[in-house]
C-alpha cells in the first residue's frame, strides 16, 4: 500500500516525501482511510512508535478548513514533551499548507505567550489537559467549534489523574464532533471514557 492509496492530498504527500516516509505503517493503513472518509469516532489500540501521530495527524490536517481561522482540531496529550513532539510533527506534515497554524498549550511556560499565539488563529491546538482547562476558564481559548478531537495516550492521561480535566474540557466542545482515542492499553478507565464521550467508534488494533 502507498500513501496515495490512502487518499491523502498533494500537500501532505509532498511533505511525507520530504520526511522520507516510504510506506504507511499498520496503524496508518487502518486509520487514515476511515478517518478521511467518515466523520466517525475511533478507538485505536496502538503503542508509541507505531506512527500513531501521523495516523490521526494526516486526516486532521487534510480535513481542516484553512480558509477559516477558527480552532477546529484539538489534541490532548499527557505531557509537555509529548505535546511539543506532536506539535513539531504536525508542523512538518503541514509545511506546504501555508494557512494552517498549529499551537501548543502546556504548563510550565508563559500563559500570555500561548494566549497570543492562539489569538492569531490556530486551527489546531495540541494541549496538556491542565493548562488547557486553565485557559478555557480564563476565556483565552475558544473550543466551541471543534470538529475533531484526539485523546492521545488516553491510558497515560487517566493514570496521571486528568479524568476531571478531560471531562471539563470536552464539556466545552460541541456534541457533534469526531473523537479519536488512541491508547497503548485499554483498562476499564479508558473504556469508561470512550463510552461516555464516543458514539459507535470504529475500533482498530495494531
Ligand atoms: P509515533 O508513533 O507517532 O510517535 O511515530 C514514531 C516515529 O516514526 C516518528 O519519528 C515518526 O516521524 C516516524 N514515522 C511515522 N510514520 C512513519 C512511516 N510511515 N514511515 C517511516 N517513519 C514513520
Amino acid at each position: 500500500n502507498t500513501f496515495e492509496q490512502l487518499g491523502l492530498n498533494e500537500a501532505l504527500l509532498n511533505a511525507i516525501g520530504d520526511m522520507g516516509f516510504e510506506t504507511p505503517s499498520e496503524v496508518q493503513e487502518k486509520a487514515i482511510p476511515v478517518l478521511l472518509d467518515q466523520d466517525t469516532d475511533m478507538v485505536a489500540l496502538a503503542q508509541t512508535g507505531t506512527g500513531k501521530t501521523a495516523a490521526f495527524g494526516f486526516p486532521m490536517i487534510q480535513k481542516i478548513n484553512v480558509q477559516s481561522k477558527t480552532t477546529q482540531g484539538l489534541i490532548l496529550s499527557p505531557t509537555r514533551e509529548l505535546c511539543l513532539q506532536i506539535t513539531q510533527e504536525l508542523k512538518l506534515y503541514s509545511k506546504y499548507i501555508k494557512k494552517l497554524n498549529v499551537a501548543a498549550i502546556y504548563g510550565g511556560a508563559s500563559i500570555t505567550g500561548q494566549a497570543s499565539e492562539i489569538k492569531r488563529g490556530a486551527q489546531i491546538i495540541v494541549a496538556t489537559p491542565g493548562r488547557m482547562k486553565d485557559m478555557i476558564s480564563r476565556g483565552m481559548v475558544d473550543i466551541t467549534n471543534i470538529e475533531y478531537c484526539v485523546l492521545d495516550e488516553a491510558d497515560e492521561m487517566l493514570n496521571m489523574g486528568f479524568y476531571e480535566d478531560i471531562t471539563d474540557i470536552l464539556s466545552h466542545t460541541p456534541k457533534e464532533k469526531a473523537t479519536w482515542l488512541f491508547s497503548a492499553t485499554m483498562p476499564k478507565e479508558v473504556s469508561r471514557i470512550a463510552k461516555k464521550f464516543m458514539t459507535s467508534p470504529v475500533e482498530i488494533t495494531v
